[in-house]
C-alpha cells in the first residue's frame, strides 16, 4: 500500500530527522574501536554510512587501511604517509557494498566530512543521486590547507558534473570528536601526528 502523502513541511521535518540519524550513525562508525572497524587515523576520523531509498542501511564504513594491510607499522601513521595508506571512508563504504553484492542504485550517502576530489569521481561514476554532509563539516573547508581545498572544490565539481546531489545538514550539536584510537600504540615524537592534548 502507498503510504499517504506527508505535508511538504512534515516531509522535510521527516527527512532531517533521517538524515540526523545517518549522520550520527556515521560518526558512530568512525569512533568504533579500530578492531571493529573505527577509524585508525590518528588526527582525522571519518565514517560514512550508505542508506537504500527504503531507509535500511546497505553498508557502513570509516577511513581505515585496506583489509590484510598491516596497520601496525608507525611509518604508516606518519605525515605525507597516512593518506597513502589509509583510504577515505566513502572509498570503504562503496566497496563494502560492492564487495558483499549489494545493490547501490539509488542510495544515499552519509558522510562526516566533505568528499575528496577522488571520493566524488567514484560516487559521481556509481551515479550516487546524494550526499548528505554535517554543515559544520562543510564551513571547516575555510580551515582547510590549500592542497585539502584544491582536492574538495573539485570533488564539488566532480559531484555537480556527474550529477549527484550534495545536501548540508543542519545538526542539533555538533558531532562529537571521535576518541583518538588507541592502537598501534606509538612512541613519543615518532611523528604520528597525534594531538597534543
Ligand atoms: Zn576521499
Amino acid at each position: 500500500m502507498t503510504p499517504p502523502p506527508f505535508s511538504k513541511t512534515q516531509r522535510g521535518a521527516d527527512l532531517l530527522t533521517e538524515h540526523r540519524k545517518w549522520l550520527a550513525r556515521a560518526a558512530e562508525v568512525a569512533s568504533l574501536p579500530v578492531s571493529q572497524g573505527g577509524s585508525p587515523h590518528p588526527t582525522v576520523r571519518v565514517g560514512a554510512v550508505l542508506v537504500d531509498p527504503a531507509g535500511k542501511e546497505i553498508a557502513a564504513a570509516s577511513n581505515r587501511f585496506a583489509i590484510g594491510l598491516d596497520r601496525r607499522r608507525p611509518e604508516r601513521y606518519k605525515s605525507g604517509s597516512k593518506s597513502l595508506w589509509i583510504n577515505c571512508a566513502e572509498q570503504m563504504v562503496l566497496m563494502q557494498a560492492l564487495r558483499a553484492g549489494k545493490k547501490i542504485e539509488g542510495a544515499r550517502m552519509y558522510t562526516t566530512l566533505e568528499p575528496c576530489a577522488t571520493c566524488a569521481g567514484m560516487i559521481g561514476e556509481l551515479k550516487i543521486p546524494e550526499i548528505c554532509v554535517p554543515v559544520d563539516a562543510m564551513r571547516r573547508y575555510s580551515k582547510l590547507k590549500a592542497k585539502y581545498k584544491g582536492s574538495i572544490e573539485t570533488g564539488r565539481i566532480k559531484l555537480m558534473e556527474t550529477g549527484v546531489r550534495l545536501t548540508s545538514i543542519d545538526l542539533p550539536t555538533r558531532l562529537p570528536d571521535p576518541p583518538a584510537p588507541r592502537s598501534p600504540r606509538t612512541r613519543k615524537g615518532d611523528g604520528c601526528g597525534e594531538k597534543k592534548r
